[in-house]
């Protein structure tokens, strides 16, 4: 024990130590809170406008002004402290198989249902839906993310779903009903109900063919009973889950509920929860079937080809995930950097200290522009041929990149908080554990990036998409024009003679390439929708190489000065 601590420790009459008991905390930022997380992001909010959106803006604005309380900051912190807690069985020995939450966790999943993020562009088939759905998970984001695990996988589920029309019939009222029920019971007792995935296996979860786990029909019906294993299942509480399990004909994709048709409970048992590194809110286990009663989705022996559906959403929920990330560090960033002072001066007022937080800003608008327009080609795909093979694109290109920039950005972000940025209450700590994750899960960064050589070898309609996007600011930077055109002939060039994908050179080169294209597709949006410092500043760090290998290197002739006032402008305003 220290001496100063001993003073503490042990009350005496000292004046001294009386005075160090009552002393105020000086130069200390104050909590950022009651703030709207959307009023205060002017180039979110420009996008759900630009995208059709506006129709949201209340929505939006309320959930983001909810969001920003201390109130709902709270939920957060209480779901992550309290980590959830699983029940293999009851006192008596029988299986209980159930996961029991903090209060908060059902305060957090209870306002993102209310709010249809599990079921927006479901319910709204307008203009805009999806671009409205991801601007209000950005927010959620923001505030927690584990709970957007079973949100987006609700979500994305839909998409599958569909392929077995019968079934989609039956549980599409409970999915896209904003009713959240947290109760542990059958579907048909239930307002509401909640869809996980479970494809991961102890031996492959990139390689989903090697899928072990053995499913056996029942009769002629479409009926299946299940043997076998998941190595990660994420949100196990959901009502029920699309996996995949071999059959006669192969993979294919069955939905599993956790109640049997005779609404009985069906024989999915939770082995034990994944202890993480972040993410804690959220329940991931690992679970065995024995012989579980499941349903049939789509065509016997293509699984992939039906889940795959289910995977693309969470792919874009991957991208809004991370540039949330990225946005709410950033934004912690600055309003400490705003309040805190160091030699004289506000850290905000420090050259060096604006070199770093202007970096880091350029790297989250440009996150957030990337994923608003995937959301948009979302929306624009169903009757646009073009905006389908961008989307089809676009979405391995901004899950890979926005993915590997989060950890990297946040931790810089993080460092901007000294000491304190590293204590849990500032919530830096959570994000940064979290920031690994979309890179993770959903296809980790080599496989994103094998789908990218894959989707550009197999459908020449996305080289052609992606090219059409990126001239759309052709002749408004020089250096672009030239980045562009030599992306174009490269992309070209390998789709001709066939090398873009198999084993090799362009494997072994994947990374790099998808890297190129998304600083392309980030330096167009920005000409066309970013400020003209901005995009001058990005194109000059990431393409034109004024730039050094961390953050806070952009060369002193770069006019970012405006971005970082009006950045910290709009947090004071919207308070
Ligand atoms: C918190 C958490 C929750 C999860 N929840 C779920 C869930 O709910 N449902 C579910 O199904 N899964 C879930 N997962 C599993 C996740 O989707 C897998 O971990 C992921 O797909 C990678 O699979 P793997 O772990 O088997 O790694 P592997 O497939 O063994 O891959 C290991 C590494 O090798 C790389 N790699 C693989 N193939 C190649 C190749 N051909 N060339 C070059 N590199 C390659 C990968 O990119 C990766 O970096 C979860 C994971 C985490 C961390």
């Amino acid at each position: 024990m220290t001496a100063s601590t001993r003073q503490i420790d042990q009350p005496s009459s000292h004046p001294a130590s009386q005075e160090t008991i009552s002393q105020a905390a000086q130069n200390q930022a104050p909590p950022l809170t009651g703030y709207n997380l959307f009023l205060s992001d002017p180039t979110l909010s420009q996008a759900v406008d630009r995208e059709g959106a506006g129709w949201a803006r209340e929505q939006i604005s309320e959930l983001g002004r909810l969001l920003g309380t201390e109130e709902a900051q709270r939920w957060g912190f209480d779901a992550n402290e309290n980590k959830p807690v699983l029940h293999t069985h009851d006192r008596y020995g029988n299986r209980r198989d159930e996961v029991v939450f903090h209060p908060s966790w059902h305060q957090l999943m209870r306002t993102s249902v209310e709010n249809r993020l599990h079921s927006l562009p479901w319910v709204e088939k307008r203009q805009g839906a999806h671009v409205a759905r991801a601007a209000l998970m950005m927010l959620t984001t923001q505030n927690e993310a584990g709970h957007t695990c079973p949100i987006s996988m609700t979500f994305s589920a839909v998409a599958a779903l569909r392929a077995e029309p019968e079934l989609a019939r039956r549980w599409e009222p409970k999915i896209l009903s904003s009713a959240y029920d947290p109760k542990f019971a059958p579907a048909e007792e239930k307002p509401g109900v909640l869809l996980g995935m479970g494809m991961t296996e102890k031996q492959g979860g990139s390689d989903v063919r090697a899928n072990t786990t053995r499913a056996e029909r029942i009769g002629r019906s479409r009926e299946y009973m299940v043997t076998g294993h998941k190595w990660f299942c994420s949100a196990p509480m959901c009502d029920a889950f699309l996996i995949l399990a071999q059959t006669a004909k192969g993979l294919s994709c069955l939905l599993l509920p956790r109640w049997t048709a005779a609404g009985e409970r069906n024989r999915f048992h939770i082995q034990r929860l994944k202890d993480k590194l972040g993410n804690r809110s959220n329940a991931s286990s690992e679970v065995e079937f024995a012989q579980a009663w499941a349903h049939l989705v789509g065509e016997e022996g293509r699984g992939v080809q039906t889940i795959i559906e289910m995977v693309n959403h969470t792919r874009l929920d991957c991208t809004i995930g991370a540039a949330a990330l990225m946005r709410q560090a950033l934004v912690q960033a600055v309003h400490h950097a705003r309040h805190r002072r160091a030699f004289g001066r506000l850290l905000i007022e420090q050259p060096l200290m604006r070199n770093v937080l202007a970096d880091l800003a350029l790297e989250s608008e440009a996150a957030t522009l990337l994923m608003a327009r995937l959301a948009a080609s979302f929306d624009a795909r169903e009757g646009d041929e073009r905006e389908r093979a961008f989307c089809r694109i676009a979405t391995a290109v901004a899950k890979y990149w926005l993915c590997k920039r989060t950890p990297v950005h946040v931790g810089e972000a993080l460092e901007c908080l000294g000491g304190n940025g590293y204590v849990e209450e500032s919530i830096l700590p959570r994000l940064y554990r979290e920031a690994p994750l979309n890179s993770i899960w959903e296809g980790s960064g080599n496989v994103i990036c094998l789908d990218v050589l894959r989707a550009l070898a197999k459908e020449p309609a996305s080289i052609a998409a992606l090219i059409h996007e990126l001239q759309t600011a052709a002749g408004a930077d020089k250096r672009l024009d030239g980045y562009v055109a030599a992306l174009r002939e490269r992309l070209n060039g390998k789709a001709n003679n066939g090398s873009l994908h198999g084993y090799g050179v362009a494997e072994y080169s994947a990374r790099e390439l998808t890297e190129r294209l998304a600083l392309a597709l980030h330096a167009t949006l920005m000409l066309r929708h970013g400020s003209s410092q901005m995009a001058e500043a990005f194109i000059a760090s990431r393409l034109g190489g004024q730039h050094g290998k961390a953050f806070g290197t952009l060369p002193p002739e770069m006019k970012v000065e405006g971005l970082l006032d009006s950045l910290g402008a709009s947090l004071a305003a919207n308070r």
